[in-house]
């Protein structure tokens, strides 16, 4: 005699007959099943997008027309900036490091302060990270 199936549906949570390596009752549960992860893989994307576009938001906000200003990292906090969401890094030979979300980017200048600036025209800053063909030891 087949040992019993004793799995479960990873959708309804019903126990699985037949074969034992099955995962779902049918195709309604196993299409219901991945959509459900693919939704929250894009829920996911959204939520970062959100915040990475309230950055932008309030970056741009502070910063005006001017093309550069400091403020107080506290009054960003109080708008609702998160420091760890960015879109790029650019730092600089001389050790300046410019955190981006978009074409707006801050640089910290001290425990209470940053800088704001916006990048010039559409040119991307530099890549922090050396060019993969000057490392050395690289596999062929
Ligand atoms: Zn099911």
């Amino acid at each position: 005699m087949e040992p019993a199936n004793t799995q479960k549906c990873h959708n309804c949570n019903h126990t699985l007959h037949g074969r034992t390596d099955k995962k779902f009752c049918n195709d309604y549960c196993r299409n219901t099943y991945h959509n459900k992860s693919k939704r929250s893989e894009n829920n996911h994307i959204r939520n970062t997008k959100a915040i990475l576009m309230q950055n932008r938001r309030i970056l741009a906000e502070m910063l005006g027309d001017k093309s550069s200003c400091t403020a107080y990292w506290a009054e960003l906090v109080a708008k609702g900036f998160h420091f760890d969401f960015i879109t790029q890094i650019h730092s600089t030979k001389q050790g300046s490091v410019t955190h981006f979300c978009y074409e707006y980017g801050y640089k910290i200048i001290n425990e209470s302060s940053i800088s704001i600036c916006k990048m010039k025209g559409d040119k991307m800053p530099g890549s922090p990270y050396p060019n993969p063909a000057d490392i050395p030891g690289k596999t062929r």
